[in-house]
């Protein structure tokens, strides 16, 4: 009895210390002295203009040839998850890049979602896919809600989120701080801006907005003028985290402290060549998976890889690498998910 009073005891502790680190470490997300936005670590480093030259011309040149090595696609009508919808199996499908679509706890919903072919202002140039996105946008089932991680055009992708606007008028698009008004000026209304420790509720879920080590910026001048986050999605059957595009961040164990442990956490292991311009803002997948044991997941999902031509590693480097860190660490290497795109995974 009494060991059991003091476990009580320790859990109402626990309890108390994470609603407090929940409160006052997760946000709200810091600003510079002109009003923009900053990581806590301050200013990253995107490498000198010596590694960024010759980086956006291996871009250029890229528009113009295949590389191998890019991931398996299966086909995928809808019909499961359409069904699914009524009766929410936690599932998780693989649309493409930072593209999921989650079933858990009667809710559907979408990360980052871009079925562009290209990453970019402009349908005629700059990165391309290389593999089609895993479901059309008109099988989905209905979406309960969008997440956005940040405005860069691989994760904010305007076509995409009119079309689902369009689609539903219903569906709730939820974006971190100063990104709302780029949605309204495109006809998008049921938009909701939150900081980092900010939580929502949806049906059964809470939504939370999250810190991520990351930057901003679409056009010029905007630079770090609208926030960027990862974002948490729980319920009373499952726990769910997605990282948007982020670096190895010390906030992966506070997340974990006041949300954790989650039952499927989504992670970038792509974009991380040239290391020196990219080590700052995205994770490899060795840091991938020290992530994932931060956060107390117990799978760990890997996104934004292999999908579009953003970086200069080999496509078949990334979840080979994210494969064999994993077996070498507490998450083993049936916590490593590697789906082909398209592919639904119960979870
Ligand atoms: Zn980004
Ligand atoms: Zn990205």
């Amino acid at each position: 009895m009494k060991s059991r009073t003091s476990a009580c005891t320790l859990a109402f502790l626990a309890s108390l210390f994470a609603l407090e680190v929940a409160a006052s470490d997760l946000g709200p997300a810091p600003r510079d002295d002109k009003g923009r936005f900053t990581n806590p670590v301050g200013e990253l480093t995107h490498g000198s203009i010596g590694v960024r030259f010759p980086f956006f011309l291996r871009r250029i040149a890229g528009s113009f040839r295949d590389r191998p090595g890019a991931p398996e696609r299966i086909p995928n009508d809808g019909s499961f998850l359409r069904e699914n919808a009524g009766h929410s199996v936690p599932t998780v499908t693989w649309i493409g890049h930072a593209t999921l679509l989650v079933q858990m706890d009667h809710v559907t919903f979408l990360t980052d979602p871009i079925w562009s072919d290209t990453a970019s202002p402009v349908s005629f140039a700059g990165p391309r896919r290389f593999v089609e996105p895993g479901v059309a946008i008109e099988d989905l089932p209905a979406i309960d809600f969008v997440v956005v991680s940040h405005n860069h055009y691989d994760h904010l992708d305007l076509p995409s989120l009119v079309a689902l606007a369009r689609r539903d008028p219903d569906t709730r698009f939820f974006v971190p701080l100063s990104n709302a008004d780029l949605l309204r000026e495109n006809g998008i209304e049921n938009v909701e801006e939150m900081d980092w420790g900010e939580v929502r509720s949806v049906q059964n879920v809470s939504v939370h907005c999250l810190p991520a080590q990351h930057w901003s910026q679409r056009g010029i001048g905007d630079r770090h003028r609208a926030l960027w986050s990862s974002w948490a999605v729980t319920g009373s059957e499952r726990r769910f985290y997605f990282a948007g595009d982020t670096g190895y961040f010390e906030g992966f164990e506070r997340i974990a402290q006041a949300l954790g442990p989650f039952d499927l956490a989504a992670l970038p292991i792509g974009a991380y060549e040239p290391v020196a311009m990219m080590k700052e803002s995205h994770l490899n997948p060795e840091e991938a998976v020290r992530a994932a044991v931060d956060l107390r997941a117990q799978r760990a999902l890997a996104i934004h890889f292999g999908t579009f031509d953003l970086s200069d590693e080999p496509l078949e480097d990334p979840p080979r690498r994210f494969r064999d860190a994993a077996r070498a660490s507490d998450l083993g290497a049936d916590g490593a998910w590697v789906l082909r795109i398209g592919e639904s995974r119960e979870f």
